[in-house]
């Protein structure tokens, strides 16, 4: 929606675009995208993205949102922003009551250490929540900034208590200057391993790679699984109990109960 950020992070996966870095001619042309959006009847899911679509102002907002919740197939609306961090003034009031209406609505935001979410930022992300919004945060793995079991935790728990659900964890990607954030895919592993069963699984995010040249996000997860064959699972729990499990025998000669079009009632 736009190329301006209110900070600019060195990681980041947009940086070759972001603030006319390299020369990147920037026009959105929101007539035109959500003239495709309205033709292509099998978007059910749009993501407002950037830069920072909250640098916006309220009225522009309100324009797209209202263009874009007319579009009888669009059910699930979505910004992504970092403006809750380094701009929480801009949460205010009027913006809140702005976004309620077009509500499904959700807000991805993006946090990576605990000391981010200072009381300013608690009480804009408590505003938000209050206007009814779900929100997600991404973190990046970073090396020396939160690629420590402790520091991870500390943020996960610490966003729930903001009303905020870790999403994702990404690897660092291959951006060119960031090669000193990186950390390891076995230490994002750890902390993940570190997560699971040691708190709530509300605050346990999906640990991702982004596929360099396009192939979407592929979850990483820790090896659960020790054995599998067709009649048992062996497991290890999260303190490494192993534990056996047995899977469930073929039943042939049954109408399916769970008939696929039944997901789609009338309702
Ligand atoms: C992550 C990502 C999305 C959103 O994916 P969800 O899994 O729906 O949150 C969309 N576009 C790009 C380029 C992404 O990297």
């Amino acid at each position: 929606m736009t190329d301006r950020c209110a900070a600019y992070c060195r990681y980041c996966t947009r940086s070759r675009l972001v603030s006319n870095a390299s020369g990147y001619d920037f026009h959105p042309e929101f007539d035109r995208q959500i003239a495709y959006i309205a033709e292509h009847t099998e978007i059910r899911d749009v993501l407002l993205s950037g830069g920072d679509p909250m640098l916006l102002s309220d009225e522009k907002l309100e324009y797209l949102l209202g263009r874009l919740r007319a579009i009888p197939h669009v059910e699930f609306l979505r910004i992504g922003t970092r403006i809750p961090i380094f701009l929480p003034q801009r949460i205010t009031p009027a913006l809140c009551a702005m976004l309620r209406q077009f509500h499904p609505l959700f807000v991805s935001i993006h946090t990576n250490h605990p000391r981010e979410l200072t009381t300013e930022v608690r009480a804009a992300l408590g505003q938000l929540a209050d206007a009814g919004i779900p929100l997600g945060n991404q973190s990046v793995l970073l090396r020396h900034v939160n690629d420590e079991p402790v520091v991870m935790k500390a943020l996960v728990q610490k966003l729930l208590m903001c009303r905020v659900r870790p999403y994702y964890i990404y690897q660092c990607d291959l951006i060119s200057g960031s090669s000193h954030l990186r950390s390891t895919v076995s230490r994002g592993l750890e902390i993940m391993d570190s997560l699971r069963g040691h708190t709530t699984g509300y605050a346990v995010p999906q640990y991702v790679i982004d596929a360099p040249g396009g192939g979407g996000k592929i979850p990483v997860n820790p090896g659960y699984i020790l054995r599998k064959s067709a009649t048992k699972i062996i497991l290890r729990n999260f303190e490494g109990k192993v534990f056996e499990y047995p899977e469930a025998a073929e039943v042939a000669a049954m109408a399916p109960l769970c008939d696929p079009s039944m997901a789609f009632g009338k309702d």
